[in-house]
């Protein structure tokens, strides 16, 4: 079993979609192991996303994380990491797949209404950025 780190953006959340992407997870066989509502302040969101800080992006990207409330998730399935890459879809909706979740919800490249850890390494960090061991029950 793997865990990752998921996060409905405030796109999607502003948009009252938490259900159906929450449908989506569970029905595709991922647990959600851990779930809080959460408004990140603009220092939170510039420290996990710190591996862009040199981007053009990275403010932008920054901000508009902090605009809204999120719904900051750990899933756990087997191969889960790439699992939820694939359901969410390409980064940019325009080349998102069907039926993936950036292709049917998001916005554009920025507002594309999900995130997930895209290396085991990255979920290690990202896992506990949010969530301590009480907080993730299998
Ligand atoms: P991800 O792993 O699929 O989320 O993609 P990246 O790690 O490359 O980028 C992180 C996030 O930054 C994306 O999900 C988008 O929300 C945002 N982003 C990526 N590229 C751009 C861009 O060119 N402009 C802006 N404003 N945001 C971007």
């Amino acid at each position: 079993m793997e865990q990752t780190l998921a996060i409905i953006k405030p796109d999607a959340v502003e948009r009252n979609l938490i259900g159906q992407i929450l449908e989506r997870i569970e029905s595709r066989g991922f647990r959600i192991v851990a779930m809080k509502r959460a408004l990140l302040t603009l220092a939170q969101a510039e420290a996990f996303y710190h591996v862009h800080k040199e981007r053009p992006f990275f403010g932008e990207l920054t901000q508009y994380m902090c605009s809204g409330p999120v719904v900051l998730l750990t899933l756990e399935r087997e191969n889960a990491i790439a699992a939820w890459r694939e359901l969410m879809g390409a980064t940019n909706p325009q080349e998102a797949a069907e039926g993936t979740i950036r292709k049917d919800f998001a916005i554009n490249l920025e507002k594309n209404s999900a995130h997930g850890s895209d290396a085991p390494d990255t979920a290690a960090f990202e896992i506990p950025f949010f969530f301590n061991k009480l907080e993730i029950q299998g």
